[in-house]
């Protein structure tokens, strides 16, 4: 599992680093947006985790980037402040988790189990629902003919309702199985990642899939 981390604090970069490798992932620092963007680009990492505020090309624009080149490597953005319209419009640039600095060691440990998770675990065959359908080993989804790009996050999302069809899943059981970790500070977070859904899976069709149960949470029904 190999991990680019792009961030110009040495000492935050060195406590990443050593981090990680002591839970053997193989990790390279890069310490501006032109660099890490090229070897972001390049295919050779499973994850990167990518400083918001950067020399030469900042985080988010390093990350619309890729995401318009249709690079869709799992991301964790790192932010120094607590602003939400920062982590907002990371998220909606396509960045599958963030966390904010300064942080403890753990915290990232978690979110990085969870966005490199999905390797170990698609090796099933096809899921269905209705005229959605899955495949966990390329993280392909389709509705009928249709094909839908997702991001990393969006599709662990989906895989979970789809695994759970008909069941109503509470923000804490959705937090619980997709992030790995419980919310303090931004609970909405699950209600934004189901919009991105909505609008990716749900958007075009007529039958909506993806519905929301008042008080509780959301389920995944057809019709
Ligand atoms: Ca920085």
């Amino acid at each position: 599992m190999r991990i680019l981390i792009v961030e110009d604090e040495k000492k935050v970069a060195s406590f990443i680093k050593r981090g990680l490798e002591d839970e053997n992932y193989q990790v390279t620092v890069s310490n501006d947006g032109v660099d890490g963007f090229r070897r972001a680009n390049s295919g050779e990492y499973d994850l990167l985790i990518l400083d918001y505020m950067l020399p030469k090309k900042d985080g988010l624009t390093v990350l619309q980037e890729l995401r318009e080149a249709g690079n869709q490597i799992p991301v964790l953005m790192l932010t120094a402040k607590a602003e939400t319209a920062d982590v907002v419009s990371a998220l909606d640039a396509g960045a599958d988790d963030f966390m904010v600095k300064p942080f403890v060691f753990n915290e990232l440990q978690a979110r990085v189990r969870a966005l490199t998770r999905r390797s170990k675990q698609d090796r099933g065959a096809e899921i269905r629902f209705a005229d959605l359908r899955l495949d966990p080993v390329n993280h392909k989804v389709w509705r009928g003919q249709v094909e839908i790009v997702l991001t990393a996050k969006e599709y662990s999302l989906l895989a979970y309702l789809v695994r759970n069809a008909g069941k109503t899943l509470s923000r804490a059981n959705i937090a619980d199985n997709c992030w790995e970790y419980p919310f303090e500070t931004f609970t909405n977070i699950i209600d934004v990642y189901i919009n991105y859904l909505r609008k990716k899976v749900d958007g075009d069709f007529p039958n909506k899939l993806i519905q929301t149960v008042r008080g509780k949470g959301y389920i995944l029904k057809n019709g």
